[in-house]
């Protein structure tokens, strides 16, 4: 069976990602566990290891139950606060899950936290709180200049990578980047299809990159639609992406 991806809900608006084949799982940041345990039962899934992207408790504070009956390995970030961590990865280090064919390479990308990572391969990436759809993780361990780092190293990624983040912020998020961004067509459409998708239950992931790069404003501090409206918004900025970025951020922020 091909590579399932599937959300569980937890806590306010955090996803547990489940990646599975029908028999063998991975979960990514647990937040919580009971709900993941749950689905693991429900499908019959054995569990094959745990990924974590980040310390913050709504993305860790599941993973001693989930281990307390599956015993799996965990990967995460060089982070002394993620205790629960066995296979410590960093920046180009690959995490393959076999049972799964799971190959994903690590992205060391700091910003939302000082040793967030993020994982991808040719299909998809999975971006934690570092890039959400339509917005990107507020910066309370890094500064702009690395928030920006971090997201642009996702340029070489093809458009068509699904993009899998952490949260559901896809409404407000939207809502945000209309202030930056009147004018964006394909902006004002994910509204539309996010506000849709929301109102009947439903999840408004995965994204692509392709999506992300014409209408998240986080990923578009180059245009010049982005950068006139950080000017507005904070006369004198200039174009400088780093500088945009930071407007960008603290008037979300604000
Ligand atoms: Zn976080
Ligand atoms: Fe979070």
């Amino acid at each position: 069976m091909p590579l399932s991806i599937e959300a569980v809900p937890v806590l306010e608006s955090n996803y547990v990602w489940a990646l599975h084949d029908g028999s063998h799982c991975v979960l990514v940041d647990p937040g919580s566990a009971a709900e993941p345990l749950a689905f693991l039962g429900d499908k019959g899934l054995e569990l094959s290891a745990i990924l974590i992207t980040h310390h913050h408790w709504d993305h860790t504070e599941g993973i001693d139950e989930i281990l307390a009956r599956h015993p799996v390995p965990v990967w995460g970030p060089r982070d002394d606060r993620i205790e629960q961590v066995t296979r410590p990865v960093g920046e180009g280090d690959r995490i393959d899950i076999e049972p799964l064919s799971l190959s994903l390479e690590v992205l060391e990308t700091p910003g939302h936290t000082r040793s967030h990572i993020m994982l991808h391969n040719n299909d998809m990436l999975i971006s934690g709180d570092t890039l959400f759809s339509i917005g990107c993780g507020r910066l309370f361990e890094g500064t702009p200049e690395q928030m920006l780092a971090s997201l642009d190293k996702l340029a070489g990624l093809p458009g068509a990578t699904s993009v899998y983040c952490g949260h559901e912020y896809t409404v407000d998020n939207c809502r945000f980047a209309l202030q930056v961004e009147p004018d964006n067509a394909t902006l004002q459409a994910r509204y539309e299809q996010a506000q849709r998708l929301r109102d009947n239950n439903r999840i408004t992931l995965p994204s692509t990159l392709a999506e992300e790069r014409a209408a998240n404003p986080f990923l578009r501090v180059r245009e010049p639609a982005v950068i006139d409206a950080a000017n507005q918004r904070e006369p004198g900025t200039g174009d400088d992406p780093a500088a945009v970025f930071g407007v960008i951020r603290r008037w979300k922020d604000g």
